[in-house]
């Protein structure tokens, strides 16, 4: 099938790039549109053997640089991808996009030179992962205040607490660990952040249970009883780690506002085919009605409109100028809208909607994360709205 997105990608994305992008589309073509249902009715998380030929693609070192073994590309690359591979199934995007995003970037922005020789040349190569560990069950948009807390000992820092939804913590060897270290610090200079390895006997974790979205994502909890890790596990500066992990979620919106919007191409594509073939009332095709037709545009103009928005942010993101609040409104923009459209675009398609193989009921539970994860969008909205309102405290 066309993605009719590409009409408008072409003329945003040089040809090099584009052409990478077309790879993985005919990747996603080959190895996972054909499989992906069946998959997810087995509801299993997503094949080793699939992991691995993303791995053999270079998916996973797609930030990395050359000199640690990746492709030595940007944040636009990994949109590229997520594009790409999450117009079938956001599921699989979201394993190589936050392995990225979430799992190597903060090793990137604050690793020393020790740690990223350790860990970056197995990350890039998709040998393992990392995972992010920021929410816990008791603090997920208060994350500044996490109750994980890690304590000075002899040997180093002893780390106790839970951690959770924490994406591709099945694959994780380690996990970034965000944990109060200066409960009487001013905001934003009490925490840490640590590199902690999951293979560790004072570290368990478990595979969150009952999950009806991005359902071949692992997402785990993962528990500290007191693990012991040396000083060369701090990661960033002792006290500065909220900073770490707000630098890490900027480009992560990003990647969620594309993950929303390969979903709208997906579902754009499935109703303009739908709405030229389906026909009722005197065997005519439902497309030749006005209602119809408002919401398949109003989803080509969604999109159009997003990656437009979201290819000027990637630009400011790569020259290192872009402001939080414009990730954070790109991310509310696109997810708001897509979901919303996804809704209307089940509708006109009718009953069939409901089907998994018809292709839209996936992507309507899977926008749902988009708009809850790496800030829900009601949060988000106050960061976006505070620089217009300078002078008062916003809550
Ligand atoms: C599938 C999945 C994968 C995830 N992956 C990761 C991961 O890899 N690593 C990680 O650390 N986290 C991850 N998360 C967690 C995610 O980032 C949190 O769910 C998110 O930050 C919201 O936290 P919460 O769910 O605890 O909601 P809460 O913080 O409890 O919020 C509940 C509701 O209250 C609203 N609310 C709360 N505070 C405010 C406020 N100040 N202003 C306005 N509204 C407010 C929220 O918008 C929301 O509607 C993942 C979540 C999911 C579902």
């Amino acid at each position: 099938m066309e993605r009719y997105i590409d009409q408008h990608l072409a003329h945003l994305v040089d040809p090099d790039r584009f052409a990478f992008y077309k790879t993985l589309c005919q990747f996603a073509d080959r190895e996972i549109a054909p499989h992906v249902v069946a998959w997810e009715r087995a509801h299993k998380l997503l094949p080793d053997a699939v992991i691995a030929k993303m791995a053999h693609l270079g998916l996973f070192g797609l930030t990395v640089s050359e000199e640690y073994g990746g492709q030595g590309g940007s944040i636009t690359e990994l949109v590229l991808a997520g594009l790409a591979l999450g117009y079938y199934s956001q599921s699989v995007a979201i394993t190589t996009g936050a392995a990225s995003s979430l799992g190597t970037k903060p090793v990137q922005i604050a690793g020393t030179s020790a740690q990223k020789k350790a860990h970056l040349p197995d990350l890039a190569a998709g040998k393992r992962m990392f995972a992010f560990g920021l929410s816990e069950p008791g603090r997920g948009s208060d994350a500044g205040n996490p109750e994980v807390k890690a304590e000075r000992v002899a040997e180093g820092w002893k780390i106790t607490g839970e951690k959770c939804w924490s994406t591709n913590a099945h694959w994780a060897s380690h996990v970034v660990v965000h944990a109060l270290t200066n409960p009487q610090g001013a905001n934003g200079q009490r925490t840490t952040c640590f590199i902690v390895p999951t293979q560790h006997s004072a570290v368990t974790v478990q595979e969150m249970g009952g999950k009806q979205v991005w359902p071949l994502s692992s997402t785990g909890s993962i528990r500290f009883d007191g693990v012991v890790v040396g000083e060369d596990a701090v990661l960033g500066e002792v006290n500065q780690g909220f900073r770490v992990m707000l630098n890490t979620l900027n480009g992560g919106r990003l990647l969620i506002a594309a993950l929303a919007l390969s979903s709208l191409a997906r579902a754009l594509d499935l109703c303009r085919n739908y709405a030229q073939e389906r026909t009722q009332f005197s065997d005519k095709p439902i497309g030749r009605f006005q209602r119809v037709q408002d919401v398949i545009l109003d989803m080509d103009i969604a999109l159009h409109q997003g990656l437009a928005w979201l290819w000027h942010g990637l630009a400011l993101y790569e020259a290192g100028t872009m402001p939080r609040e414009l990730a954070a409104k790109i991310k509310i923009e696109c997810t708001r809208r897509a979901s919303d459209l996804l809704t209307l675009a089940m509708e006109i398609c009718g009953g069939v909607a409901c089907l998994d193989e018809f292709g839209l009921i996936q992507h309507h539970r899977d926008l749902f994360v988009c708009r809850v994860g790496e800030g829900s969008n009601f949060v988000l909205k106050t960061l976006a709205t505070k620089p217009l309102m300078p002078n008062i405290e916003l809550q």
